[in-house]
C-alpha cells in the first residue's frame, strides 16, 4: 500500500510499505478515507522529535473498516469509523478512569503512558497517512460514523484537535459566560475558540500573528489579536477596560515565538499567567516534552521552561496540561455535529491526494499564508 514515511528531517517520501494487517485478534483494518496534516506532525517533520526513519506518519484518521480480528464483537466490516490518536487498551486503570492518553499498556517504551499512530515516542503504530491502518482493541477504540460521506471535512476533526480544542478549554475549568483568551490560532487554537463559542463563553479572544488565521477566528465569532501589533496581553486588558480574562487556552507549544519569529518556550505562557484572573484557570494543550535534542535551547532540551512560576503562584490560578484523551469527547462532539451545532469543517484549507502530502507538510510548515488544515484522500 502507498504511505506517507518518514525519511530524516524536512525529508518525506510517498512509497510502497507492507499492507497493514491484523495482528491481534483485537485489532480491525480501516481503509483511509480522509487523514489530517497536523501541527503535532510538524515536530517530526522538523526533526524536533527524534522519530525513526522508516515511520508511517498519521494521527488524525477516519475512514470505513475493512477487515476485523476474530476477537472483534462490535465493529463490523463496512462501518464508518473516527479513529481516536490515542490507542487505548480499554482495560488499564487510565482507560476505565477516562484517561486513555495516559494508556498503561499499549506504549511499550519504558516510563512512557499513552501511545499514537504514526508518532514519535508514542509506541511502534504506524500511521494512517495510508490507505490502510491497523487499529488495536478496535471495540474500544473506533467511534462510529454515520454511513455515506456526509460530514466528512467536520468527522475528520474529531480523532484529534477538535477534542483537543475542546480539552484545552475543559482543562482552564471554562463554565458558561467566562471570558477566553485562546493563544495560537492554528487548527487547534481555532477549534478552542470554537468549543468556547458552543460552550457559552463571553468573550473569547484569539492571539496569532498569521492574517488568514485571524480572520478564520473573526469568521467564528471571536475576537483577534495581532501580537506583531504589540503585546497581546496589553491588547486584550485595553479591550476590556483592563479587566483580565477568567480563562486561558494555550495552543502553540514550545516553539512559541516573539513577533521577529525568534523563540522563547516560556513566552505563552507568562502572557497566559499574565492576562487570566486570580484564581481563574490555564489550559495547555500545545506540546512541550523533556530531553529532545532539537528543542530551541538547553532549558528547554531537558523539559524545563522558566515561566513566571512566581506571579502563577501569587494569583492562585490553576493550570491543566498534557495530551488530550479524545474518547472522553469525541461521542458527544460528533452528535453536535450531527445537529448542526459545531462545524470545525471552517479550517479546511486544502484537500489532497496522498501524493501531494510532501507539499502540502512543506506549505503547512512554513505557515503558508492559506494553509490553515491539509486533508489527504488516499483514494483521491
Ligand atoms: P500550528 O503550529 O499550526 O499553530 C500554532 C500557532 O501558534 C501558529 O499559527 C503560530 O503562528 C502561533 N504562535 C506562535 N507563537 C505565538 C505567540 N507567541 N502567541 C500566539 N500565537 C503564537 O499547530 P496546531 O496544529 O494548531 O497545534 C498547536 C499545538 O497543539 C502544537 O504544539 C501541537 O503539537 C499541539 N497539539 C496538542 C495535542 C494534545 O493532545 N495536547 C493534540 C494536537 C496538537
Ligand atoms: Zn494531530
Ligand atoms: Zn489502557
Amino acid at each position: 500500500m502507498k504511505a506517507v514515511v518518514y525519511r530524516g528531517e524536512r525529508d518525506l517520501a510517498v512509497e510502497n510499505v507492507p499492507d497493514a494487517r491484523i495482528e491481534n485478534p483485537l485489532d480491525a483494518v480501516v481503509r483511509i478515507t480522509t487523514t489530517n496534516i497536523c501541527g503535532s506532525d510538524l515536530h517530526m517533520y522538523e526533526g524536533r522529535a527524534g522519530v525513526e526513519e522508516g515511520k508511517v506518519l498519521g494521527h488524525e484518521n477516519m475512514g470505513v473498516v475493512e477487515e476485523v480480528g476474530d476477537g472483534v464483537q462490535h465493529v463490523r466490516v463496512g462501518d464508518r469509523v473516527s479513529v481516536p490518536f490515542n490507542i487505548g487498551c480499554g482495560t488499564c486503570r487510565s482507560c476505565n478512569e477516562g484517561w486513555t492518553s495516559f494508556c498503561e499498556r499499549t506504549n511499550p517504551i519504558e516510563g512512557m503512558q499513552g501511545a499514537a499512530y504514526g508518532y514519535a515516542n508514542m509506541g511502534p503504530y504506524a500511521g494512517g497517512q495510508a490507505e490502510y491502518l491497523r487499529v488495536p482493541y478496535a471495540d474500544f477504540n473506533l467511534l462510529q460514523l454515520p454511513p455515506g460521506e456526509e460530514h466528512e471535512n467536520d468527522f475528520t476533526m474529531l480523532s484529534d484537535i477538535f477534542p483537543t480544542g475542546w480539552h484545552g478549554v475543559e482543562l482552564s475549568r471554562f463554565e458558561p459566560g467566562d471570558s477566553v483568551a485562546v493563544f495560537g490560532a492554528g487548527p487547534v487554537g481555532l477549534l478552542a475558540a470554537h468549543s468556547a463559542r458552543i460552550r457559552g463563553a463571553g468573550e473569547v479572544f484569539v492571539v496569532d500573528q498569521h492574517a488568514d488565521r485571524l480572520e478564520l477566528a473573526r469568521q467564528i465569532d471571536t475576537t483577534p489579536i495581532d501580537f506583531s501589533d504589540g503585546d497581546p496581553v496589553q491588547q486584550i486588558l485595553d479591550a476590556r477596560g483592563g479587566a483580565p480574562v477568567d480563562r486561558g487556552v494555550e495552543a502553540v507549544g514550545w516553539q512559541a515565538h516573539d513577533p521577529s519569529g525568534q523563540e522563547h518556550p516560556e513566552l505563552v505562557l507568562d502572557n497566559l499567567v499574565s492576562v487570566v484572573k486570580a484564581h481563574g484557570g490555564l489550559g495547555v494543550v500545545g506540546v512541550y516534552v523533556p530531553q529532545d535534542p532539537g528543542a530551541p535551547d538547553e532549558q528547554a532540551a531537558d523539559g524545563r521552561v522558566g515561566f513566571d512560576y512566581g506571579t502563577f503562584f501569587t494569583k492562585g490560578q490553576h493550570m491543566g496540561t498534557g495530551q488530550a484523551p479524545v474518547k472522553r469527547y469525541n461521542r458527544q462532539l460528533r452528535d453536535l455535529i450531527l445537529a448542526g451545532v459545531a462545524t470545525p469543517h471552517f479550517l479546511v484549507s486544502h484537500e489532497l491526494s496522498l501524493e501531494d502530502a510532501v507539499e502540502g507538510y512543506a506549505q503547512f510548515d512554513e505557515r503558508r499564508e492559506g494553509w490553515t488544515k491539509v486533508l489527504l484522500r488516499p483514494d483521491g
